[in-house]
């Protein structure tokens, strides 16, 4: 376990000092680009360390295993982030944990959100996911869906949408999954002024391990980071949930 914790308090350095650099050489404030630790290859006890190192964003792409885990770590300041797909019946104990959900990616999952939130008296914050490459493997809305999202977005009061989050293709690496980021920060610059008050589209949420820097290069206000900080622990054989 210890040299466990010296191999992620040291890949966790490296990631902060890349996201610096990157940050730097596009001419941004690295304070702009915030970082998701995502969870996902590791138990509990390990995504704790990551807590004592001070990173308290952490992610997750199931719900049950964000409930799992928050559970676990609840003596903890941590703020969850859902990452993957979220289903209409997992809303109830999912909301409650969540500093954000970046991954809604339907109107009825909007309303399910905005029917809980008022029966939990909450107000949570969310990200609209968008399939910027329109793999049909994907969830998220297609591009040309969203015009029409943002213009109902007044009827939800209690959900309040802050921005879009995207996943470059498969197989998209470099200037290609550069591409895809920008066509994400172009469709925000579009939808911007129609957004309706109470909601914004600040934040861009996109760029994993292979292609974070590109993803800051295009303006991501939120990076979701797994393997690069935990390496061999992404082995299959160690892994305790994959994406499907
Ligand atoms: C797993 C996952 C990540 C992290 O991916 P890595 O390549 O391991 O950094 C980011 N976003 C989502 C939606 C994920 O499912």
């Amino acid at each position: 376990m210890s040299s466990w914790r010296e191999r992620i308090t040291e890949n966790l350095t490296r990631i902060h000092h890349r996201i610096q650099q990157a940050a730097l050489s596009a001419g941004r404030d690295p304070s702009e680009v915030r970082l998701v630790v995502v969870t996902k290859y590791v138990t509990p006890d390990l995504a704790r360390l990551l807590v004592e190192l001070g990173q308290v964003d952490l992610g997750e792409s199931r719900p049950q295993e964000l409930w799992k885990k928050a559970d676990c770590m609840r003596d903890l300041p941590v703020r969850w982030h859902l990452v993957g797909h979220l289903q209409r019946n997992k809303v109830r104990r999912t909301l409650p944990l969540c500093h954000l959900i970046h991954s809604v990616d339907t109107v009825r999952l909007l309303d399910e959100l905005e029917n809980e939130a008022q029966r939990l008296d909450l107000h949570p914050q969310v990200l609209l996911e968008v399939n910027v490459s329109g793999d049909p493997n994907k969830h998220g809305f297609a591009p040309h869906e969203l015009p029409g999202v943002i213009d109902q977005a007044s009827r939800w009061q209690r959900v309040h949408i802050a921005g879009l989050m995207t996943m470059a293709a498969l197989g998209h690496v470099g200037q290609a999954a550069a591409a895809d980021f920008a066509r994400l920060r172009q469709l925000r610059d579009e939808l911007k002024a129609r957004v309706p008050v109470g909601h914004s589209l600040q934040e861009l949420s996109m760029g994993m391990s292979g292609d974070f820097e590109e993803a800051i290069a295009e303006g991501a206000t939120w990076i979701r980071i797994g393997s690069a900080i935990f390496d061999a622990l992404c082995d299959p054989a160690n892994q305790v949930n994959r994406e499907a």
